[in-house]
């Protein structure tokens, strides 16, 4: 990983919710990342944390060209079990509970339906990601797999088998770095052992806990024909 992102030392950050972001890759676990269920796929908006208001560990949001240093719109996502519930009005319940969040007419002023739908739809979708972020933001986080990777300590993908006989047997891969599990080609790893099939799908990457040993070691070729 190296040096320290840009954003760290920016005062306002602004991100976009989609997998190669910077910032959405220093403070989500690649677990996590897995998981996303919707990206952001439309330009003209970011999201952004600024010094000042942290209680409720809120995400901003802002139309770009806007460059407002008040007022901007936000979602808190401290102790918020769903926003769309949270931010609904129990007068109006029709309504989309993104209009109901603090300074939403900035938005609505320059922003599309399309994009207010990605927004609300962004949220809803992936709470737990966002309230992750924020919290990890709002606390001054720090990855593990920041700067140079400790002596002893290494990192591993695991596997599963998808057979249906094996249900989902696990292994262990060794891998140089987080980064590295996404480059992974599941069709050298090997036949599974059990039911003699390459079948692999990838299941989570992270350091290698106390007492394990990888099945593969990161000293081993690819070789799409072991027994593993
Ligand atoms: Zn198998």
């Amino acid at each position: 990983m190296g040096s320290s992102p840009a954003f760290l030392l920016q005062r306002q950050q602004n991100w976009h919710f989609k997998q190669t972001d910077d910032l959405v890759k220093y403070y989500l676990d690649q677990a996590d990342i897995n998981a996303v269920r919707r990206w952001q796929t439309l330009d003209g908006y970011t999201f952004e944390f600024h010094e000042g208001h942290e209680t409720g560990n809120p995400i901003y949001i802002r139309p770009d060209g806007n460059t407002s240093q008040q007022s901007m719109p936000k979602v808190d996502t401290k102790n918020i079990v769903n926003p769309a519930l949270h931010y609904k009005n129990s007068k109006k319940p029709n309504d989309p509970w993104l209009e109901n969040i603090a300074n939403y007419e900035v938005l609505s002023a320059s922003l599309t339906t399309q994009q207010l739908a990605e927004i609300a739809a962004i949220f809803v979708d992936n709470w737990s990601a966002l309230q992750k972020v924020a919290d990890r933001r709002w606390n001054n986080y720090k990855p593990a797999g920041q700067g140079v990777q400790a002596a002893g300590i290494g990192w591993v993908a695991k596997l599963k088998c998808q057979s249906a006989l094996c249900r989902n047997r696990t292994i262990l891969l060794a891998i140089s770095s987080l980064g590295a599990a996404q480059y992974i080609p599941l069709q050298s790893v090997g036949k599974c052992k059990s039911c003699r099939q390459s079948n692999w799908a990838f299941v989570e990457a992270r350091a290698l806990a106390p007492g394990e040993t990888p099945d593969i070691p990161l000293s081993a070729e690819p070789n799409p024909n072991r027994s593993i």
